[in-house]
């Protein structure tokens, strides 16, 4: 049915291949790019003759626009997927807006670098403006609405599990389980142990920037901010058991408070043990969170690229990793005048996403929305031009491509609330 040029061969990147090579009828041709080519041959051998699906890798520097160009020109996908690092989400929507093919991701845009001034002075207009502080929003992929419509083609953001599935699990309660709702919580609980003290389950660099932020929740028509890790709840989540969660920023929220009709409060949870906080404390009151460069024996480094070289390889947790994630949403709202709550969540198996594709739980839970996501622009189920984050589609075809792509979704009529 297409031919799709897919661009990043990490983590989430190595798990939406495999399902793309298990959807061949969807996915005929797909031509693997990356900074480092040789992590995309070595995927090829390990999927051919596995596939129907006809598989070709390249080498690509999503940071340079002419280098995508050309890339789309010559092998004329109909559709790219972004599944690198959010710092390339702007080249490669530029590079698919000049060759008018339509574009997916699965994490919205952040700079790389956070000093760069003219950024830097629309992030503080907007931190002043909006009121919270996250180095990533979507007003940077937003303002390519109208350029993307006129060029008839879609973008579709943030197809992940959160964001993506979340918002997908949204569109669903709203369209068939309540008139109106009123509050959201998201609740990310990952209960796998990988028996390090510390390690990141996807990219550090991202990862640590999101958790080390100060946390915001919308309510009542705007942001609250609250100092990072200040905000902690615990909750006991189906086949995992009890948790601490604490409040962050998530960028789910920033389009969900948009999209979703008269919502008073969205709030997203995520899960932490002691060990990974007490480390994160310390990494970032020596500095080595930062993200701003220093010289250290002539040499110019990014402390938190430093520590990304010393940290685990997040694609190395996957044999290590044993125990479940449960993420899922709780709604309240009113359905025929009367109160209602409402609770849609997957509980996911580190061990069964390894055996099946070589990765934990994390990849995976990322990687099977991507290539859902594809497959609803693909196929035509989702499709309408200009740039749009998932709650935005018709929810039906992508949950019950969740439940036969290997994230099936549970329900409860009666959850805990989250105080
Ligand atoms: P990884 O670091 O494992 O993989 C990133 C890949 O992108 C690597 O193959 C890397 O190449 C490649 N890459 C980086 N820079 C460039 C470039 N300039 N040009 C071409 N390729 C490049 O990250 P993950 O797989 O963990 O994460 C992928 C994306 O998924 C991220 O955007 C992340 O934020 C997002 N994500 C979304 C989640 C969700 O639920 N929505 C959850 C988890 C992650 P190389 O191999 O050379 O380093």
């Amino acid at each position: 049915m297409g031919r799709v040029l897919i661009i990043g061969c990490g983590g989430v990147a190595s798990v939406a291949i495999q399902k793309c090579c298990q959807n061949s009828a969807v996915f005929q041709e797909i031509l693997i790019a990356s900074r480092t080519k040789a992590k995309c041959d070595a995927l090829k051998q390990l999927l051919e003759g596995k596939t129907d699906t006809k598989i070709t890798t390249a080498q690509v520097d999503a940071d340079n626009k002419e280098e995508v160009v050309a890339l789309i020109q010559r092998y004329k996908p109909d559709l790219v997927m972004n599944i690198a690092l959010p710092y390339q989400d702007l080249t490669i929507m530029e590079a698919c807006l000049a060759c008018k093919v339509n574009y997916m991701d699965t994490a919205n845009y952040e700079p790389e670098n956070i000093d760069e001034p003219a950024w830097r002075a629309a992030y503080e207009k907007r931190c002043k403006e909006e009121g919270f502080s996250a180095y990533f929003d979507y007003s940077w992929q937003w303002a390519y609405k109208k350029k993307f419509e006129e060029a008839g083609i879609t973008a579709l953001l943030g197809s992940g599990f959160d964001p993506g599935v979340t918002q997908a699990y949204c569109a669903y309660a709203l369209k068939h389980e309540f008139d109106s709702i009123e509050t959201i919580d998201i609740l990310d609980c990952n209960g796998g142990d990988h028996g390090y003290a510390f390690a990141t389950n996807f990219n550090p660099e991202i990862n640590l920037r999101e958790v080390s932020a100060p946390g915001s929740y919308w309510e009542n028509g705007k942001w609250v901010e609250v100092p990072a890790m200040s905000v902690k709840r615990v909750y006991d989540f189906d086949q995992v058991g009890t948790k601490d969660m604490y409040l962050l920023h998530h960028e789910e929220i920033e389009s969900l408070a948009k999209n979703i009709p008269g919502v008073k409060r969205i709030r997203f949870f995520m899960t932490f043990g002691q060990s990974y906080l007490e480390h994160m404390r310390c990494l970032e009151d020596v500095g080595m969170l930062s993200a701003t460069p220093i010289t250290y024996e002539g040499k110019e480094i990014v402390p938190i690229q430093f520590l990304k070289a010393l940290l685990p390889d997040p694609a190395s947790l996957g044999p290590r990793t044993k125990g479940k994630t449960n993420i899922g949403c709780i709604f309240t709202g009113k359905k025929d005048g009367k109160d209602k709550t409402y609770y849609l969540y997957n509980v996911c198996d580190h061990q069964a996403c390894y055996k099946e594709v070589g990765s934990q739980a994390i990849s995976y839970t990322t990687g099977v929305p991507a290539m859902i996501g594809a497959m609803m622009l693909l196929t035509g189920r989702w499709k309408k031009p200009g740039v749009f984050t998932v709650e935005e589609f018709d929810p039906d075809p992508y949950m019950e491509a969740l439940n036969r792509w290997g994230l099936p979704w549970q329900e409860s009529h009666a959850p805990v609330l989250v105080e």
